[in-house]
């Protein structure tokens, strides 16, 4: 008899002849998270994967699992030998350890292995009877009980009673690359991690306007990516300093286009490290219509500045809904410290909600475009974030 823990997988097990990629990389991911928790083993069978580890380690390895994307159910559990006994004498232990309230139980068996001599409703029957049996307080309700006591037959039987959700999704890796333009606010962080959690690698890049905005505020920031990076595995993370560029729309621009020249220029940087970075798109925490610049229009004029492709995740969220994502992935907190960001130095009175790509290609020519991005690129620093 043997505790360990079993993690279940959804989506990747449909993706046809992909399939074996998709488990290694996913393997690999969990391996990572959880390396120094003095694992033992881990191996697949039939569909799951198993981790054995010290059993005090198991709550930080399911609290750490719970974080790997991929993953749908964890589960605790005892491995036996296939014979009724062995898994009667696990059945009686998962109940036994599980102390709290129950009344109600449900047997659910699932054979995989069809030469195992007794199918899976007689099976579920005949642990029922037992635990009924031993545990004189319990009672069967199939419909809704308050738990469920599993049963997998497979090249070793299998006995658990807890199923902890994982986030879903696909193994990070398993979708290419993108940059994050990650600001202290409450939306970049969540949009960075609903990608990461489509499979994407995540890189960030963060746009200051120091000795204009503090160093706090730039630590804010690494502190995001930092809890970001719980998710992601480590974050290359890039800092540019846009101040001379602020300063020069300032100095020769209409003050209304302010944040919507920026905003073009932001694109525009993250391209280029994005570009000589070898990744494949870039990602925005934009929403329609929550602020002056994420217009229909605005959003327009912004992505008519780049070529790659950029991905808006949080595009048709409400703003509770991206608040209550952020509280779930443990960012909001961090968010909502009140730190100044580089929009809010030069911030119009009036921002243009409706611009005209014309006119502000025409603004642009009043500028040395190239010459800015270039001096700012320059200046870049890069920390990595684990
Ligand atoms: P957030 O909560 O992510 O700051 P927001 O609602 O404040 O978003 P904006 O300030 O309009 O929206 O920014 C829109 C998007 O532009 C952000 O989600 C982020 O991806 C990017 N962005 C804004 N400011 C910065 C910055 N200082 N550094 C990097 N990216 C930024
Ligand atoms: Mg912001």
């Amino acid at each position: 008899m043997k505790e360990l823990i079993s993690v279940s997988f959804g989506e990747i097990a449909l993706k046809g002849l992909n399939r074996r990629y998709f488990e290694d990389q996913l393997i690999k991911n969990i391996r990572r998270a959880i390396k120094d928790l003095n694992i033992e083993r881990i191996y697949k069978e039939q569909g799951k994967v198993y981790i054995e580890a010290p059993k005090p380690n198991f709550p930080k390895i399911i609290s750490r699992l719970k974080k790997v994307f991929g993953l749908v159910n964890i589960s605790p559990c005892i491995r036996v030998d296939k014979t009724m006994e062995a898994i009667e004498e696990a059945s009686i232990k998962a109940i036994t350890s599980k102390d709290d309230g129950i009344r109600t139980f449900k047997v659910q068996t699932n054979r995989a292995d069809k030469n195992f001599p007794i199918k899976s409703p007689e099976v579920s029957r005949i642990m029922g009877g037992i635990v009924l049996n031993k545990f004189s307080d319990l009672k069967v309700d199939v419909h809704n009980p308050d738990m469920y006591l599993y049963i997998d037959i497979k090249q070793n039987a299998y006995v658990y009673t807890e199923k902890i959700r994982g986030y879903g999704g696909l193994p990070i890796g398993t979708n290419g690359k993108a940059l994050l333009l990650l600001s202290g606010g409450i939306d970049s962080p969540v949009a960075g991690f609903m990608m990461a959690k489509r499979g994407v690698e995540i890189s960030a890049v963060h746009y200051h306007s120091y000795p204009f905005t503090s160093e706090r505020s730039e630590e804010k920031v690494k502190e995001l990516a930092g809890i970001l990076s719980r998710y992601t595995g480590k974050i290359k993370m890039y800092s540019v300093n846009i101040l001379e560029i602020q300063k020069q729309i300032n100095l020769k621009c209409k003050e209304n286009e302010m944040t919507i020249l920026s905003r073009r220029f932001m694109m525009r940087l993250a391209e280029k490290i994005a570009e000589k970075e070898g990744l494949n798109g870039l990602i925005t925490g934009e929403s329609l219509g929550q602020v002056a610049s994420q217009t229909i229009e605005g959003i327009g004029v912004t992505n008519a500045s780049v070529k790659l492709p950029v991905f808006r995740p949080l595009i048709g969220f409400d703003k509770v809904d991206i608040v209550h994502i952020a509280k779930d992935i443990e960012t909001y907190e961090t968010s909502i410290l009140p730190f100044e960001d580089c929009c809010t130095v030069f911030l119009p009175k009036h921002p243009v909600t409706k611009p005209k790509l014309e006119d502000i290609l025409k603004s642009e020519e009043l500028l040395d475009v190239e010459y800015l991005v270039d001096e700012a690129l320059e200046n870049m620093k890069v920390t990595v974030i684990e």
